[in-house]
């Protein structure tokens, strides 16, 4: 039986692991969970998969955690209580199911401990990827993708020699205003960004899948994981979200893998690789996928992808900068602080007036994650909307 955790149990990836869990049952004992503050979920999942230890980082949660449950489990809070889970001693498997720059820490923490990591949260690669990715190799861990886009990617590549490899092409669904004019997009509200054609997902995915913001990340993400140059990365859209990524060979032959649009599919490849294993997600006939296309994307209406994917070229602080940036106007969005349109335009502030060094030490990271919330939040309030 595998021994796992889950770091961010309560949101959507979070959640979808553990049902997962469930389907394979006898397979995975659920030793660890952690999340922010969400206690009323954490109290059904403690009923339900009865770990041996819990993390909620708010105080206040968890001990109205306690009065509803009991306290049949070893609990703990703050960023510590987080970092124990991701590194208890007897677990195999370490889920990083975190949203936003919160990842960055248990990742690095897990990986030092040595555990298997399956790696959902993105903005960690993305602030700390050279570090992250060096670490890895160093205590020889490996870190399995979850983003769908990862997965496929990993799957295309298994026992291929990279000489062998062109490119690879990351597909993205294109988000709710794939099909808006520019005007149109910039009047969106929220109602209209969360309002995915294809996926369900958390707030903060869901709006920087209608920015595209979320594929820029995503470039960065691959380029750490896979060792890959960013001429070497392409973004195509494909709104019907089947083919989840492809590799072209120097052949000019493209390796794509389709699966329909379930998170719960490269949530089970990353928990069971290497093996494979029946799974619950609805069947598909490859006749009723008959339309599927492949687009370029329009930057002059998305200018976020740009965006992130010039930051990650830049290196070294710049896409902390920009990916906390993102957070904190993602955030000031949902709270209705700050018009669709001025995502991008907070994006580029925070890169023209926050100086973007190298890293020299993961703390330089925290650093200026804390400067670029200071700039952004006081950028929102001295009245961008
Ligand atoms: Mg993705």
């Amino acid at each position: 039986m595998k021994r796992i955790c889950i770091i961010g149990s309560t949101g959507s990836i979070g959640r979808t692991t553990l049902q997962v869990t469930k389907w394979l049952s006898g397979m995975f004992k659920v030793v660890g969970l952690a999340c922010n503050r969400n206690w009323m979920i954490m109290a059904e999942q403690v009923i339900e998969y009865a770990p041996e230890v819990v993390a909620i980082r708010d105080k206040e949660a968890s001990e109205k955690l306690v009065k509803l449950v009991g306290e049949d489990f070893k609990l703990m809070t703050g960023d510590e209580g987080i970092i124990e889970v991701a590194t208890l001693p007897d677990v195999d498997l370490v889920v990083i199911a975190v949203v936003g720059s919160a990842g960055l820490r248990p990742t690095i923490e897990a990986i030092k401990a040595g555990k298997t990591v399956a790696l959902a949260n993105k903005e960690s690669l993305v602030m700390a990827g050279d570090i992250i990715m060096e670490l890895a190799e160093e205590r020889g861990v490996r870190i399995l993708p979850v983003d769908s886009e990862h997965s496929a990617i990993f799957q295309c590549l298994e026992g291929r020699d990279i000489g062998e490899l062109d490119k690879i092409v990351l597909t993205a669904s294109g988000g709710p205003f794939l099909n808006l004019s520019k005007n149109e997009i910039e009047k969106a509200t929220l109602e209209n960004a969360l309002n995915h054609p294809q996926w369900r997902m958390g707030k903060k995915v869901s709006i920087d899948s209608a920015t595209l913001f979320n594929k820029g990340l995503e470039v960065i993400e691959a380029h750490h994981l896979f060792g890959i140059p960013y001429e070497k990365i392409d973004v195509v859209i494909h709104p019907q979200s089947i083919v989840h990524s492809l590799i072209k060979l120097v052949d000019s032959s493209y390796i794509a893998q389709l699966a329909p649009s379930d998170m719960a599919i490269p949530i089970q490849y990353a928990l069971t690789y290497p093996q494979r294993y029946e799974s619950r997600s609805a069947d598909y006939e490859m006749y009723e996928f008959n339309n599927l296309e492949f687009i370029k994307p329009d930057t002059e209406k998305f200018p976020c992808l740009e965006i992130a994917i010039e930051a990650g070229k830049q290196g070294g602080l710049c896409p902390t900068v920009v990916s906390v940036a993102d957070e904190v106007a993602v955030n000031a969005f949902i709270e209705d602080k700050l018009g669709f349109r001025y995502i991008p335009i907070v994006l580029e502030k925070a890169i023209e007036n926050i100086e973007c060094g190298r890293i020299t030490d993961i703390l330089d990271i925290f650093e200026k994650e804390e400067e670029t919330r200071n700039f952004v939040t006081s950028l929102i309030k001295g009245g961008l909307k």
